[in-house]
């Protein structure tokens, strides 16, 4: 499918690049002829419709062709744009995503070797506790929380081994 000829594929993303130009080139042209129309003719009465049918259409089809450039040049800004917004987007969902990789439960940790705790908290939680949501949590062992004097938190209750 993707393997047609090489102009099809160029044709297929610049057609509206080419029509545009061709319309505004055949648009000069109808300008011209239009011009040369009115020069060639001796009688004041048969200019008139000359020159308004050549300038009108001549002035239509470089009007339509600069619309469809226009449309060519936005296409091609929208898919740059759309290209930019998903690489800023993936780095963004690795962020979100990494918070969730912290060990559920002590899981990953079965004698609850760490503990978490919030700076300027007064407890120390699980990993994964819902109170650590959205805050810098601090790793530590349940020792060291207990030096720090901090109470486990109520929610997740984290065991404290005989750390003693
Ligand atoms: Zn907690």
């Amino acid at each position: 499918m993707r393997a047609r000829r090489p102009w099809s594929a160029f044709l297929g993303a610049f057609w509206p690049f080419i029509v545009g130009v061709t319309l505004i080139a055949a648009g000069l042209v109808a300008i011209v002829i239009g011009y040369l129309g009115v020069s060639g003719t001796v009688f004041v009465g048969l200019q008139v419709p000359y020159l308004v049918s050549g300038a009108f259409l001549g002035l239509a089809l470089v009007f339509l062709g600069s619309v469809l450039l226009l449309v060519q040049v936005m296409t091609r800004q929208t898919r740059l744009l759309r290209r930019l917004l998903a690489e800023v987007e993936s780095p963004a969902a690795g962020d979100i995503a990494a918070p969730a990789a912290l060990p559920d439960d002590g899981a990953a940790s079965p004698n609850g070797a760490k503990v978490y705790a919030v700076r300027g908290g007064r407890w120390f939680h699980r990993p994964g506790c819902i109170l650590l949501e959205g805050k810098r949590a601090t790793p530590m062992s349940p020792h060291q929380a207990d030096l720090e004097h901090l109470t486990p938190c109520r929610l997740c209750d984290p065991t404290v081994p005989a750390a003693t």
